[in-house]
């Protein structure tokens, strides 16, 4: 009985260190510049990459870091934003829905 019931405890452990991994690994999902979103907002995960053609407007001192809806702490190398639900965009990165923080 005792043996039983520490197999199920072990199991219930295992368990539920599967899902705080996995909840993890979900929270820590970059956004990837292919995504449909990503592509729409001509997000790039390097703002020195962005296509000067495309979005002349976009500067190289603009990145995700210094924008007004990101989320993330000055030093983080990434942070959500709500754009981009459940997914992190890089500190470096950039979108054409960029507006600096004020
Ligand atoms: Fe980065 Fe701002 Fe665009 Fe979000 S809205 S991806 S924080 S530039």
């Amino acid at each position: 009985m005792k043996s039983t019931s520490r197999r199920v405890f072990m199991m219930q452990v295992a368990v539920a260190s599967t899902a705080v991994i996995a909840s993890q690994a979900m929270a820590q999902a970059k956004v990837d510049e292919k995504d449909p979103q990503a592509a729409a907002l001509g997000y790039a995960a390097d703002t020195t990459k962005v296509d000067a053609k495309k979005y002349p407007k976009h500067a190289a001192a603009q990145k995700c870091s210094n924008c007004q809806l990101y989320a993330g702490k000055p030093a983080d190398a990434a942070g959500a934003c709500p754009l981009f639900a459940g997914k992190q965009v890089a500190a470096n990165g950039w979108c054409s829905a960029y507006a600096k923080k004020a």
